[in-house]
């Protein structure tokens, strides 16, 4: 498998099957022409109570569809997007589109409260001393509640003594937005950190997810997370659930919240999970 970096050596090459305008690589310019171009999409990943199979919410993720049609993932295009800067207009015109789908969004059923957005936001984003605005501006012209955003940060923002990042993160919780610790666990995390970090929500990166049914398993990490998580009144997901056996070893400690193509890919709108962790509840949930 080609590592990122490998994928990076080929694109500055001009070698790389992202390579998708002639005379120039995809560096920031490129992203900003694209994004100028609407060549930018926003997929929607559904994130579900794995015990029902219930949609609670979803996580907005940045594909670049080519000319071509083709459809380049964020690794590809995030790191020169944000060297670059140009993350902060392709995040604001994340957030503007990702906001305007979410308001629409309906309850999975009649007593379920509307899904919740999560929202990506990576470090340079968070040291525009702007950033807080363009969250307020994208609630204000969608109209959707600040209560349904949550924001998606990751544990190295932290290590970044910003005075703009912590007035940031000020602002967008004075407006009502929840945070949540994404790829949680994969850091240098500190607990002290983890208290001060105000977070509502931690993410359990994948590569914990994905150990946690075998014979030398990440089990116990997972499940200090779990009580973790529970004593200091967070919630936690459990990210990249691909198989029904994770989905029911979660259901059986407690996990409430999940995320994973087991439940429901990305998609163009969202689409709500078609599965349930529970061996004996129904396998396939209406779909709305
Ligand atoms: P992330 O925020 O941790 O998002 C989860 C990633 O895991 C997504 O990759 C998602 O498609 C993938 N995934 C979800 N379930 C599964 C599964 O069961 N198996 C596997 N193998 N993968 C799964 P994606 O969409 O390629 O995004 C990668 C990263 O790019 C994201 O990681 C996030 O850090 C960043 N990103 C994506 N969209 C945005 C954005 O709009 N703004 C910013 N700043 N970053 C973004
Ligand atoms: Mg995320
Ligand atoms: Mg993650
Ligand atoms: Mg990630």
């Amino acid at each position: 498998a080609r590592t990122e970096s490998a994928v990076y050596a080929a694109k500055r090459a001009g070698r790389s099957r992202t390579h998708v305008h002639a005379g120039g690589g995809p560096d920031g310019r490129a992203v900003l022409e694209g994004l100028q171009r609407g060549e930018f999409e926003v997929h929607y990943q559904p994130i579900v109570d794995p015990r029902t199979g219930r949609t609670t919410a979803a996580e907005a993720l940045v594909r670049w569809r080519t000319p071509e049609g083709g459809l380049v993932p964020p690794s590809d295009f995030l790191p020169d997007a944000e060297r670059s800067g140009v993350i902060v207009q392709l995040g604001a015109w994340v957030l503007r589109t990702a906001c305007s789908a979410a308001a629409t969004w309906t309850a999975d059923g009649s007593e379920d409260a509307v899904p919740y957005l999560t929202v990506n936001a990576s470090g340079p984003e968070l040291q525009d001393p702007t950033y807080w605005r363009t969250v307020h501006d994208a609630l204000a012209a969608t109209g959707l509640p600040a209560e349904r955003l949550v924001l998606e940060l990751v544990e190295s923002h932290y290590d970044i003594e910003s005075l703009h990042l912590a007035n940031n993160l000020h602002q967008i919780r004075q407006l009502g937005v929840r945070t949540a610790l994404d790829d949680f666990g994969t850091g240098y995390s500190s607990l002290d950190r983890l208290r001060r970090s105000g977070v509502d929500i931690l993410k359990i990166d994948k590569s914990f997810t994905d150990d946690i049914t075998s014979e030398t398993s990440e089990a116990p990490l997972v499940l200090a997370i779990l009580a973790m998580g529970k004593a200091l009144g967070l919630r936690v997901v459990a990210e990249g659930v691909e198989t029904r056996a994770q989905a029911a070893w979660l259901v059986a400690h407690g996990c409430d919240a999940a995320q994973g193509w087991f439940f429901g890919r990305p998609a163009p709108h969202l689409e709500r999970a078609t599965a349930s962790g529970r061996s004996d509840g129904p396998t396939r949930i209406a779909v709305q």
